[in-house]
């Protein structure tokens, strides 16, 4: 790997930052100084220093984000403000990207990595990775519901849902429930209750395989996963 590459993804400035660094004799492989930037080191090998302090590289960045209403899980938008908007400069070097789609409306648990094996995985239809939300329905919400989830429910568009388990919380003209589901159809927590009649004022996802929402996270915070997070996620 390039040494400007690497010094850009261990956080130390644009590339273009980093060919100064480089330039001033800061940094130092094998305790030989190197300026330029087209070199190549091997990260896992090479012992480099930045003024004397020894860079750890690593390849692959997890971070949990409680995503905001008004902001789209997208990579770029000429128009509107993405997840990786509001990301750190440090943590947005690593080119992360958000694993699956929470609709702009949607708040709560979104995963960003640049792991993109374990992003296929986690979106495969063949793993049928669960999907715990958070709902808010405008309307009465019953054992009837239960049991249509539980057969499938046909959406708009004639698809037939796989199972969701629904829970009811609360009960009332507003209703609030969680409801478990393995698939991610276009706006299916939305559609599954248009398909029973019923309407989503508020829609939190809370959990995605084993990674459950940190509610330490303010609405557009984020932070790393664990080592532990990560690991039950693979
Ligand atoms: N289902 C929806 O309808 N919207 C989401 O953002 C996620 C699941």
């Amino acid at each position: 790997m390039r040494i400007d590459k690497l010094l850009a993804n261990t956080g130390y400035g644009s590339r273009k930052e980093v060919k100064k660094l480089l330039k001033s004799g800061a940094v130092i492989v094998n305790e030989t100084v190197i300026k330029d930037a087209k070199e190549h080191v091997d990260p896992e090998r090479d012992m480099v220093t930045v003024n004397g302090t020894p860079v750890e590289y690593r390849e692959f960045i997890y971070l949990m984000m409680n995503k905001p209403q008004s902001v789209l899980s997208a990579t770029e938008d000429s128009h509107q403000e993405t997840v990786i908007d509001i990301l750190e400069p440090e943590d947005a070097v690593f080119e992360p990207f958000p694993v699956g789609r929470l609709d702009k409306d949607t708040v709560g648990l979104l995963l960003l990595t640049n792991d993109g094996q374990l992003s296929h995985q986690l979106l495969s239809p063949k793993k049928h990775v669960p999907k715990t939300y958070f709902a808010v329905i405008d309307g009465e919400v019953g054992d009837e519901d239960i049991i249509a989830f539980e057969n499938g429910v046909t959406l708009d568009d004639g698809y037939e849902t796989k199972p969701g388990v629904l829970k009811i919380l609360k009960s009332g003209i507003r209703s609030d429930i969680e409801l478990t589901i393995t698939e991610g159809k276009f706006h299916q927590v939305k559609r599954m209750f248009e398909a029973v009649g019923k309407r989503v004022v508020y829609l939190k996802r809370i959990s995605m395989g084993s990674l459950e929402l940190d509610e330490e996270l303010e609405l557009g915070q984020y932070r790393e996963l664990t080592d532990e997070e990560v690991n039950d996620l693979k």
